[in-house]
């Protein structure tokens, strides 16, 4: 365990963009407004809600997408983000996300590999290991997706390998106790309920 995160600039995280997660491919979360940020032929939908079409199903709405991505065009070769500024939340957030499994510290980064042992993947994460910036920018995250988790009984993702939607319901119950934990650490600002 560390005392604080120290990103060292290596850009290793901006050159594995692509995860597994739930055995689908998925790519750097985007909120619809970020979508400007990358050329229009990188970018898919990740996260839809509710049901449309009854032969063919398919969300109703699209809530977040993807960077499609695995090494991001914005990375300089000095290992500088060229639109730090305006970067996404989801590289504001970073190591740090939350999972049906609960809370993780993402090992593509190298200051995470280096300073937690093996097997202490999944971790509270006390708020003082990381500056605020951080933790505020996965809680916006957070929230805005616990927001559509609440308001639609259906979610789906959008598999960047198969390049079709898969319906997750199965995934909701975990989420939201997942986020329930969250909201315990002080990370989120209220408690959910199925
Ligand atoms: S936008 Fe910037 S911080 Fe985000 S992945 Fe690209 S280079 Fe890295
Ligand atoms: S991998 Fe970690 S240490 Fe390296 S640039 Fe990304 S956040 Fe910083």
């Amino acid at each position: 365990m560390f005392e604080k995160f120290i990103c060292l600039q290596c850009g290793e995280c901006c050159r594995n963009l692509l995860t597994e997660q739930y055995g689908l491919k998925l790519g750097l979360f985007l909120f619809p407004a970020e979508c400007k940020l990358f050329p229009s032929g990188d970018i898919a939908p990740l996260y839809g809600y509710g049901v449309k079409g009854r032969s063919r199903p398919r969300p109703a709405v699209i809530g977040f997408y993807q960077y499609t991505r695995n090494i991001c065009e914005h990375l300089t070769p000095d290992n500088k983000c060229s639109i730090y500024e305006k970067r996404p939340l989801a590289c504001r957030a970073f190591p740090v996300e939350w999972t049906p499994e609960g809370i993780h510290l993402d090992r593509t980064c190298r200051f995470i590999r280096e300073h937690l042992e093996e097997g202490e993947t999944f971790i509270a994460v006390p708020a003082k290991l990381f500056p605020a910036d951080v933790l505020i920018a996965e809680t916006k995250i957070t929230n805005a997706i616990l927001a559509y988790a609440r308001a639609y009984e259906v979610g789906w993702t959008y598999d960047l390998r198969t390049k079709r939607w898969v319906k997750n319901d199965d995934l909701i119950r975990p989420l939201i106790s997942s986020l329930n934990h969250i909201y315990k650490l002080g990370v989120t600002n209220r408690r959910v309920s199925l």
